[in-house]
């Protein structure tokens, strides 16, 4: 079957059918060629139901797990999101597709060259890159944000490191899998004024953030 079907399928019984109905979401991930964002050797799996090795032992995500966490941060047309672990660049394209910017922060800088050359090359010109341990946030990136109204982190937690809770903007969402190096709750993080609310969304398995404020390697 052709890459553009296939995608269709995964769209309509991967995400879809899984209560996934925001229009924009289901969108762009039929618009964003998976395929091209996974070694080629694997790219006949690209749609399948799972996550798959992008080599230096990391993945790129469920495409369900990636559509159910934009969807849980209804990402907008005006936000400015922090993506922690570019990894392959998919989610970050997805993203960059519905917000105004995207910074993306990316510990293995292997990874973080192929998803900006990869990005580039497909015409993304609001996307941010930074090598570096996301779990500080944006700190001394380039161009400079102190505030995100959205951040989105696809690695594992020990907790919500405390730098990213600082750059969140007052009334934005966080999203962030935390837990055990195993077992993570989804966690939905809101910031008001003068609290923060807790959501959980339920468990899911991701490789390890590993950082000041993650697990160490
Ligand atoms: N969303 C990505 C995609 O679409 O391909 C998949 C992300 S993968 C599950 C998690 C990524 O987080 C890995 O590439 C890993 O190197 C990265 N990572 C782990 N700890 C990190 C940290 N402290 N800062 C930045 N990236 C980190």
């Amino acid at each position: 079957m052709r890459f553009d079907d296939q995608r269709k399928r995964m769209v309509k019984h991967q995400i879809a059918a899984r209560g996934i109905s925001s229009k924009r979401i289901l969108e762009v991930f039929l618009k964003v060629p998976r395929h091209q964002f996974v070694p080629l050797t694997l790219s006949h799996l690209a749609y399948n139901d799972c996550p798959l090795s992008i080599g230096q032992g990391q993945t790129i995500s469920q495409p369900y797990i990636v559509a159910l966490m934009m969807d849980l941060i209804d990402i907008q047309p005006t936000d400015r999101v922090l993506e922690i672990g570019t990894g392959s660049g998919y989610q970050t394209a997805l993203i960059a597709e519905i917000a105004k910017e995207v910074y993306t922060v990316e510990r293995i800088s292997g990874l973080l060259r192929h998803a900006e050359n990869l990005l580039n090359n497909m015409g993304y010109r609001n996307v941010y890159y930074k090598i570096g341990d996301g779990t500080k946030g944006w700190e001394y990136g380039s161009p400079t944000c102190k505030e995100f109204e959205k951040i989105i982190v696809s690695a594992a937690a020990p907790e919500i490191p405390e730098s990213l809770i600082s750059q969140l903007a007052v009334d934005g969402l966080m999203i962030i899998p935390a837990g055990n190096r195993f077992y993570q709750e989804l966690i939905v993080i809101e910031k008001k004024e003068d609290n923060i609310i807790h959501t959980n969304h339920g468990g899911c398995a991701f490789v390890p953030l590993i950082g000041e404020e993650g697990w160490q390697e």
